[in-house]
């Protein structure tokens, strides 16, 4: 198994040099690119000329960091100085960013060598890729099924063995849904731990970086490295960053007792039966390990999707206010008028989903439906973080499946709301600004991947990499690749 710790370590003994590795990525990207379409732009010249400077360094006798000369994949509503961000949108085809992002300038400092940038729903907004204006994302298990989404070209990318490791972004899933799909490690972290500057906003109060990778010291390495405060963004928080992966154990009983708690409404009718047999038996597992199991209720959970589809588009349609062909991105040249221009450039620059979105948020804005909507959806996102705080109270970290089902075939759902369903589990999080991961715990029969998810207290990344590390290393599951 590929990992950035032996990726290192052949590195520093000149086993390999980062050119090698990184040509060796370019050939894999170029061999199951056609039956994956993980990626936007491939940047391979730029990605050679990065891991000749980490070459320089070690011939140089310079001492490397653990991401220097690893190859890296970023979710394309990241932006790179130079490179276009797209957003997976027709309305930014041909933008070009001036600056670079924060996480994007923290990697390029570790010396991670950047191999492309990755397919997701237009501005993030979807479940399974397919809303992206460029192409369909396939899962690299069974090619006709979606990799899920928003994050669904990175999450690909990593588990068809494209990159090390990606970024995606995860505002209500969009990191730990397509995780769960496609077999690997999703994990997003507490709300304001990672920097948003140079992430195209789209819903502020709710987005957050996060890595996926194969492996969760993997996880924990890339974490340690873009999390950490950020004067650029004003939701950043001021705490000092650990290095995640220092303090693992394989089990968890020389922790003093770690109590797990089962969401219990998250179990049982609109689950697939595969799905909450592969997560039961984790978390019987999880007990074999030490954990002492409790379970909890968290009543206000499942109202999570219905005050989400209010708040993210609320504060999408407002983000997305920008884009009127003024300032940059596409431009209607045809209009007569300026009215006209803005009306027609963004007729024909957002796609069908993008719109549904900003209609419903200007709606749920509106002075007549603020209080019947907006308020409302506020006063159940306060309730369902109470009810985590107490949940809480009695559980170190709580687990349940983090979506209800595996992979779906492309253009299967085809209504909005049934698409929607999926992000059941992974919303509250987000809501309540917790961190949570999602991790491989077994196969349905169709040989497709069913994700855990763990969800630990604010800042609480440390145990909850630890819990999800000593999972890990008793199980076989990230081990499995697919056969593409
Ligand atoms: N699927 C959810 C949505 O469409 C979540 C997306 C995300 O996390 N970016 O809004």
């Amino acid at each position: 198994m590929v990992s950035i710790r032996k990726l290192h370590e052949q590195l520093v003994k000149k086993e390999r040099s980062a050119v090698e590795i990184t040509q060796e990525t370019l050939d894999r990207i170029q061999a199951v690119e056609p039956d994956v379409n993980s990626f936007l732009h491939i940047t391979a010249d730029k990605a050679l000329k990065q891991a000749q400077q980490v070459d320089a360094k070690i011939a140089a006798g310079e001492e490397i960091g653990m991401l220097a000369g690893i190859p890296i994949a970023i979710k394309d509503n990241m932006c790179t100085k130079g490179i276009t961000t797209t957003c997976g949108s027709k309305i930014l085809e041909n933008f070009v960013p001036p600056y670079e992002s924060t996480v994007t300038q923290k990697l390029a400092e570790a010396g991670a060598v950047l191999v492309g940038k990755t397919n997701l729903d237009e501005f993030a907004m979807g479940s399974s890729t397919e809303n992206s204006a460029y192409k369909l994302t396939n899962n690299p298990w069974d090619v006709s099924r979606v990799p899920g989404g928003s994050s669904g070209g990175s999450a690909a990318a990593v588990a068809a063995g494209e990159c090390t490791v990606s970024l995606g972004s995860d505002t209500g899933g969009s990191i730990r849904q397509p995780a769960s799909f496609c077999g690997v490690i999703g994990m997003k972290p507490t709300y304001g731990l990672v920097s948003r500057y140079g992430l195209v906003a789209y819903a502020s109060s709710l987005d957050q970086i996060g890595p996926f990778s194969r492996n969760v010291e993997d996880s924990a390495i890339l974490l340690s490295h873009i999390a950490g405060y950020d004067p650029k963004d004003s939701t950043s928080l001021k705490v000092d960053i650990p290095d995640y992966a220092a303090n693992f154990k394989p089990d968890l009983k020389r922790r003093g007792q770690v109590r797990i708690g089962i969401i219990k409404e998250t179990f049982g009718e609109g689950i697939d039966s595969q799905v909450e047999k592969a997560v039961t038996k984790a978390i019987e597992q999880l007990q074999n390990l030490g954990a002492e199991i409790h379970v909890i209720s968290c009543p206000n959970f499942r109202y999570g999707i219905a005050s989400y589809y209010i708040i993210a588009p609320s504060e999408a349609s407002a983000n997305l206010a920008r884009y009127d062909g003024v300032k940059y991105g596409l431009r209607d040249e045809e209009a007569e008028s300026l009215i006209s221009m803005y009306n027609r450039t963004r007729a024909h620059g957002f796609g069908q989903e993008v719109k549904r979105r900003i209609m419903i948020g200007t709606y749920t804005l509106s002075a007549g439906y603020y209080d019947a909507y907006y308020l409302k959806a506020q006063k159940f996102r306060t309730l369902i973080k109470e009810d985590f705080e107490k949940a809480f109270r009695q559980v170190d970290v709580l687990v349940c499946p983090t979506v209800p089902m595996t992979a779906f075939k492309a253009g299967e759902k085809d209504d909005p709301l049934s698409m929607y369903l999926t992000d059941l589990m992974t919303i509250p999080v987000n809501l309540a600004g917790l961190p949570g991961i999602s991790i491989p715990c077994g196969f349905d029969d169709n040989g497709l991947p069913v994700g855990l998810q763990m969800i630990g207290r604010v800042l609480g990344e440390e145990q909850l990499f630890q819990i999800a590390y000593a999972y890990e290393q008793s199980t076989d599951w990230h081990l499995r690749t697919p056969k593409i």
